[in-house]
This record gives structure tokens, sequence and C-alpha cells, in this order.
């Protein structure tokens, strides 16, 4: 593995953590979260992490990632008081691994471009599974010289890496990809449920689903593994996927394309968000297409 500079990484996540432990098989990395136990207990075990008590602590970093749970915090991390562009050292790159909305992540680009700093956008997909192995998808939007520069951090913590565009195109892309996720989640849960109803045995319906032209990624890691076991724990908050449903949405009206099938889905997940705890894992879309949720309506 080629060697990289110090690292610094801010936000300690379902992703966030494995994602650092990786990348500090390969570099230093001084890590931040605003929960700071998170950063302590990361610093503690694996050799290679420092932790930071600020985001101005990450100033000796020639480069920065987050991984943050929206724009709306990856902003305030970056331009807030004390935030990383007042304290990194001109040419240093901050690289928003978190999936954030595209048109934000082009104005902030710009912000940071006044102060002498770079920023790109590189959201990965894969989950905390292969984020703990190391195997998650990169997609990149950026210049190609950006490009090779993040490539050791990307090739710590990814087995794939895609050059999308311009700042902002991963960005989309992510987003993009997420109605795919959530439709194919819903819809698995929804026929799922319809065939219980009807007396069918929801695990045959998946061993014939699965060799069939209906599967897709849902059918084959996630019904059985998160919903049938009644573990609902797939490590994906339902509100970050929502907040991904309402990029896309806003994405789509930017381009004046119809999208009634993204929009159901958005619809479902609103009410979903309402109904569900906070810290709901995305797999219990499931309980609201049981009805144990939310009856036809919308009431909870
Ligand atoms: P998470 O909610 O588990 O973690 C977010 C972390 O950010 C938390 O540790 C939180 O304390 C920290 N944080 C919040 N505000 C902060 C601040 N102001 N300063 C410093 N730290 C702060 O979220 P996650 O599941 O790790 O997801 C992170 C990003 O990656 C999101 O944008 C999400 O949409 C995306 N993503 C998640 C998955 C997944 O499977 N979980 C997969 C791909 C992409």
């Amino acid at each position: 593995m080629r060697t990289v500079g110090r690292i610094g990484f801010v936000g300690l996540g379902a992703m966030g953590e494995p994602m650092a432990t990786q990348l500090a098989a390969a570099a230093p990395v001084l890590v931040y979260d605003v929960d700071q136990e998170k950063a302590r207990r990361l610093a503690e075990t694996v050799e290679n992490v420092t932790a930071a008590e600020s985001a101005a602590e990450l100033a000796p970093a020639h480069m920065v990632i987050c991984m943050l749970p929206s724009s709306a915090i990856v902003e305030a991390v970056i331009l807030g008081p004390a935030g990383l562009a007042e304290v990194l050292a001109p040419g240093a790159l901050i690289v928003d691994m978190s999936s954030s909305d595209p048109r934000r992540t082009v104005e902030l680009a710009h912000a940071v471009s006044e102060r002498g700093l770079e920023l790109v956008d590189a959201p990965v997909s894969g989950g905390v599974r292969q984020a703990r192995i190391g195997e998650l998808t990169v997609m990149f939007g950026g210049s190609a010289a950006q490009l090779e520069r993040c490539m050791p951090a990307f090739e710590a913590v990814g087995s794939r890496v895609v050059h999308v565009g311009w700042v902002g195109a991963a960005h989309a892309l992510k987003a993009l990809n997420n109605v795919m996720s959530a439709v194919g989640l819903s819809v698995a849960c929804e026929v799922v449920e319809v065939g219980r109803r009807f007396g069918l045995d929801p695990n045959i319906m998946l061993e014939v689903i699965n060799s069939s032209t209906g599967r897709n990624h849902a059918t084959e890691t996630k019904i059985a593994q998160y919903v049938l076991s009644g573990s609902y724990d797939s490590g994906f908050l339902l509100r970050l996927m929502l907040k991904d449903l309402g990029i896309a949405a806003e994405l789509a009206h930017d381009v004046g394309a119809e999208t009634p099938i993204g929009q159901a889905c958005l619809d479902l997940w609103t009410r979903a968000a309402e109904a569900l705890p906070a810290d709901a894992d995305q797999t219990r879309i499931a309980e609201v297409l049981q009805g144990d949720i939310v009856r036809e309506g919308g009431d909870a």
C-alpha cells in the first residue's frame, strides 16, 4: 500500500469509525467527532490514531476527510467558527465522503477556494459491512490531479474508485443510487407483506425471488438478514436515507424531470420518519409497510 501523509478525519459514526480504522493502516490519522468519547475510544484501540478535541486541532493535516450526516453539518465544520477553512494551511484538501447535497457541495468548494483550500466529493456505497473490510465503492467528483492526490486514502477504504466527473457529480450520483436502493427495499418489504398475508412463507418467497427476475439488493442482503430476523440493524439510519431521497427529488426538480416513483418513495419514507424514532434503521420501513406503524392515510 502506498503511504500518505497525516490525514484528518471528522465524523466517527457507523461509517466513519471503520473507515478511519482502515485509513490508520496506511497513515497517521487525527480524528475528531462532536462526541469526543468516540475519538478517544478509537485512539485508545487503534494504532496510528490520535484524538482531536476540536476541528481546529486538525490544522496540521494536509487532507481532511469528512464523514458527516448532512451538508448542513459539513458546512458548519468547515465554515463555522474555528472551522477547517480557518485553520487549515493553504493548499490543504477537504474530501467530503458524506452523502451530501451536490448543489451545496459546489458552493462549498467555491467558498473554500477563496481561502486557498480545495474541496472534492467522494461519497461511498457498500455500507458498514464493506467499510469494515475496506471494500467500499468510492465515487469521485473533482479533477484528475485531485483524484491522484486522494488515491492512497481511497485505496485504504475502498476496492473500487470511479471518477464520476466535476465537483458535485459524485454527490449527485450517490443520491440517485440511493433512490434505487430505497425503492428496492420498499418494494421488497411490500411484496413480502402481501405474500405473508396470503399465507406464503417469506423465506420461501425469498428463495424463489432471489433466483428470479424480481431479485434486488434488498431481497439478497437485507430482508432475511435484518427484517425477517427482527434485528433491524443494517447500520444505515432511515433518516439518512430520507435525506438522500430529498436531495434526489430536488435534483430532479432542478432539471425538470418527472419522478413519480421517487416521489412515492419520498412520501412513504417521510411518513415513516415522522412515525419512527430518530435512530430507526432503514429496514424498519418494513414495519410501516406491515401496517404496524402507519395505517393507510398516514395516521401514526
Ligand atoms: P452516523 O449518524 O452513524 O454518524 C455521523 C457521525 O457524525 C456521528 O458520530 C456524529 O457524532 C458525528 N457528528 C455529527 N455532527 C458533528 C459535528 N458537527 N462535528 C463532528 N462530528 C459530528 O452516520 P453514518 O451512517 O456514519 O453516515 C455518515 C454519512 O455517510 C452520511 O452522509 C450517510 O448518508 C453516508 N452513508 C452512510 C452509509 C451507511 O450504511 N451507514 C453508507 C453510505 C453512506
